[in-house]
């Protein structure tokens, strides 16, 4: 009897993505939009994925101190929004339950309200043209703006900005898939990488599934994406920070703003949180940081304490050391991107335009060489 050994050949992509989370899959509509062939790579249902367990604000206020690119790219980002919705809409039939009324920040106590306005006072002045669009408000604006729903004695004021917004984060990232798929890319579920070597002009990557390889390959992981981006020789410091979020049951719409730590969604729940907790990979609730976020949920809105919590999760966030994005390329052939940031929500319309012209054609957007990584070394 003869020896028969069959050899398994990779499949060919022109891009590789590595992760199919909010970032991941904005950036791989952008470029199977632009027609190229992309493949997406994911883990299964046990995987970390801060894509699953945010808050949905598209947030532009309090961004950016110290980095003026940043709040830069985020104001665009949130004026890139209605388009984008309008289009992932039309492309998807799903609706994603965008709004953009504007939002609050509360300020619990005089100090609070200080300390918020020094920080917005110091991204205007580092914004250029001076026009920096957030306002501080105090109580009785505040509670014009609110109607319907009783402000608590200990809310000191808020911070305002037009431009912000919310999304159903679950939808969004729906139609982000179907709209990839619409456009030909091919999504792999259940294909954690565990290798990536170059080979000639090509990345071969190997994943539980199976053999992938490309000539342009980015890494787009979450939390994983600093072990990949090792194993071709990129240095991309990110950790996890834990964010508790609670879901009261559902009520009449009072709250026509979504805020930092509170919002209502379209279905009538309010979300309450997120905590932000260093406990590395650990994804447990805790009593008494969900015990921390309801007080002071109640302490803005007192009414909000008649409600029953149904639901609470923790979920981790991408934490880069500066918790600005990183967007370092390897300038090689092949070449090889990495992505890693917060407020991937937020950024998803321009990392479906404006990044993927960047990972296509090599445009990048003015000042982009401040989210390289070489900031860190200075
Ligand atoms: C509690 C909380 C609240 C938040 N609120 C907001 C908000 O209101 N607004 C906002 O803009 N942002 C918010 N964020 C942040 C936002 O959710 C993240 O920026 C975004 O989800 C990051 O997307 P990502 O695709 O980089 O990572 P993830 O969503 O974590 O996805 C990473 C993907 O990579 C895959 N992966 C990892 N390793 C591998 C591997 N080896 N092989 C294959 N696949 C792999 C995982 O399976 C996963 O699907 C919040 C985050 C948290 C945790």
């Amino acid at each position: 009897m003869g020896l028969s050994v069959s050899i398994r050949r990779e499949k060919i992509a022109e891009v590789l993505i590595i992760g199919g989370g909010i970032v991941g899959s904005a950036v791989a509509l952008g470029i199977a939009e632009r027609g190229a062939r992309v493949m997406m790579l994911d883990e299964g249902d046990c995987a970390f994925r801060a894509a699953r367990g945010n808050a949905g604000l598209v947030w532009y206020q309090g961004k950016g101190q110290g980095m003026r690119q940043y709040q830069e790219w985020t104001l665009e980002a949130t004026r890139g929004w209605p388009k984008f919705v309008d289009k992932l809409e039309e492309l998807t039939g799903i609706e994603v339950s965008y709004r953009k009324p504007g939002g609050l920040n509360f300020c619990l106590s005089e100090a609070e309200y200080k300390s918020r306005r020094d920080l917005i006072d110091k991204i205007r002045r580092e914004a250029e043209p001076d026009d920096y669009d957030c306002k501080m408000l105090d109580r009785t604006a505040v509670q014009e703006l609110l109607p319907t729903i009783k402000l608590g004695d200990s809310v000191f004021g808020a911070s305002y900005s037009v431009h912000d917004g919310h999304v159903n984060p679950l939808a969004l990232l729906r139609a982000l898939h179907a709209a990839f798929r619409g456009f030909g890319g091919y999504y792999y579920p259940g294909h954690s990488v565990f290798d990536i070597r170059q080979r000639a002009k090509q990345f071969v990557v190997q994943t539980f599934g199976g053999s992938f390889a490309a000539s342009k390959l980015v890494i787009a992981a979450g939390n994983g994406t600093g072990r990949l981006a090792q194993m071709v020789g990129m240095h991309i410091p990110v950790r996890p920070e834990k964010g508790e979020i609670l879901v009261t049951e559902r009520t009449r719409p009072c709250l026509p703003f979504p805020c930092n730590r509170i919002q209502q969604t379209a279905e009538g729940s309010f979300l309450l949180g997120a905590s932000q907790e260093d406990t590395g990979f650990d994804i447990q609730t805790n009593t008494r940081v969900i015990q921390c976020i309801s007080n002071r949920a109640r302490m803005v809105f007192p009414v909000l304490g008649k409600l029953k919590i149904i639901r609470s999760w923790a979920s981790l966030r991408v934490i880069t050391p500066d918790k600005m994005p990183i967007y370092e390329a390897s300038g090689s052939s092949p070449e090889v991107f990495a992505i890693a940031l917060h407020s991937g929500v937020t950024l998803a319309s321009l990392h479906a335009t404006k990044l993927a012209d960047w990972i296509m054609d090599g445009h990048a957007p003015a000042g982009f060489q401040n989210f390289r990584c070489r900031r860190f070394n200075v």
